[in-house]
């Protein structure tokens, strides 16, 4: 299984567990039990009985025809928009809640950035019944007002981060000081990011998307196989979820895209793959982008779910070994293609997803008869930025 991670959490040189002496116990516990507790039928029962009559999957696989028209080929969209609270993150925080609770949590902490992951996390922990403490950079709470409103009428309680800038990467920063002192406590990542087991265990928790995805096309091709898979990658997660059943079949096309913010070489980018060098962040070894001190470099893209200035440990891996194509689209292409999908197929994506959507106009489609593109989220949480730009 070549990209499964190794004991120690190594996909290739990518991965491991780089953290301070103080978290040994904790994230051992978590490492000695996850893979246990996920493949135990009373957690599959249990998060599958949640996954379909609280998120409401299995979502479902669209064959858009106004756009495959357009694009002289066959695209079906993976509608994680339609999930509970609005794109694919609470799939992982279903699933690590019911972990945390096996393992006698009752306090829960995480990091968010656009607040995405916290408001799935709060969301989560509301419905269990556990205490949960977000930490948030004091810049993006100001930014994302609607989204700290949703948390603090969950019950959250929100923690500003006040140094560097700012922002998500403060935010991990200062969960993991936190952890640190409160070692009790339960950290629920939102990504395919962090020390082993993390990474893999979001992987597996968001796989539900490319087991279903299996199922739905051949339902409606006969074929469980698309050429093509295209997922917008900022820590990897949705993009993790939708190739994970597909990795070891090199007859599928794995297309991991990127925000390139005002283009790859502007200086307000985050396309890490393109950009980034062999690092440590946040608990793991993967590619990152960072200065001649290895100083971390701020990223930048239109949409804050990109804005991370790493990729997980798998993804590093998949673009080291070419087993996945990386791409990447500007701020601008990202809002053409998501007033495209809104006025030929009547969704209206997140700014991430429409990253996602903005390369089919970059691609020589006629290699392609079936694309699945991953639509990660809705774009409601977008809409001001959106209308902010619809006359440009
Ligand atoms: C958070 C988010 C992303 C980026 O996170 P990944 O871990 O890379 O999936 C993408 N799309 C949406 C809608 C998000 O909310």
């Amino acid at each position: 299984m070549k990209f499964q991670p190794d004991n120690n959490g190594y996909y290739g040189q990518f991965g491991g567990a780089f953290i301070p002496e103080l978290l040994y116990p904790n994230v051992k516990e978590l490492k000695d039990n996850y893979i246990q507790i996920i493949n135990s039928s009373e957690f599959q029962e249990a998060y599958k009985d949640l996954l379909k009559h609280y998120v409401g999957r299995p979502s479902p696989l669209y064959h858009a025809k106004r756009l495959s028209e357009k694009y002289n080929t066959t695209v079906y969209l993976k509608r994680e928009d339609l999930n509970h609270t609005g794109a694919h993150k609470v799939n992982n925080t279903i699933g690590q809640i019911l972990i945390a609770k096996y393992l006698g949590k009752t306090k829960i902490i995480a990091e968010t950035g656009a607040g995405q992951h916290g408001v799935a996390t709060a969301t989560v922990c509301a419905l269990m019944g556990l205490e949960c403490v977000v930490f948030m950079g004091e810049t993006d709470i100001k930014r994302q007002a609607p989204n700290v409103a949703r948390m603090k009428m969950l019950g959250a309680r929100i923690i500003p981060a006040t140094s560097g800038s700012k922002t998500l990467k403060d935010a991990t920063n200062e969960a993991i000081r936190y952890w640190i002192q409160h070692p009790e406590t339960y950290y629920l990542i939102g990504s395919v990011v962090g020390p082993h087991p993390y990474p893999d265990m979001v992987a597996r928790l968001q796989a539900i998307i490319s087991e279903e995805i299996k199922i739905q096309l051949k339902d409606q091709t006969g074929n469980e196989n698309p050429d093509a898979i295209i997922a917008c990658v900022g820590g990897g997660s949705n993009a993790a979820g939708a190739f994970y059943h597909y990795l070891n079949n090199d007859k599928v096309e794995l297309i991991a895209v990127e925000a390139a913010g005002l283009g790859v070489n502007s200086g307000e980018s985050a396309a890490t793959s393109q950009l980034g060098e062999v690092g440590v962040i946040h608990g793991s070894k993967t590619i990152l982008m960072q200065d001649d001190y290895g100083q971390i470099v701020e990223p930048y893209s239109i949409s804050a779910g990109l804005d991370y200035p790493g990729v997980g440990p798998l993804h590093a891996f998949l673009h080291e070994s070419k087993r996945a194509k990386f791409m990447n689209a500007t701020d601008k292409e990202a809002l053409q293609a998501a007033y495209e999908l809104t006025k030929i197929e009547g969704i209206i994506p997140a700014l991430e997803t429409a990253h996602a959507l903005a390369v089919l106009p970059k691609m020589d489609l006629s290699k392609y008869n079936t694309i699945v593109i991953n639509l990660s989220g809705r774009g409601d949480k977008d809409l001001e930025t959106y209308i902010q730009h619809l006359d440009k």
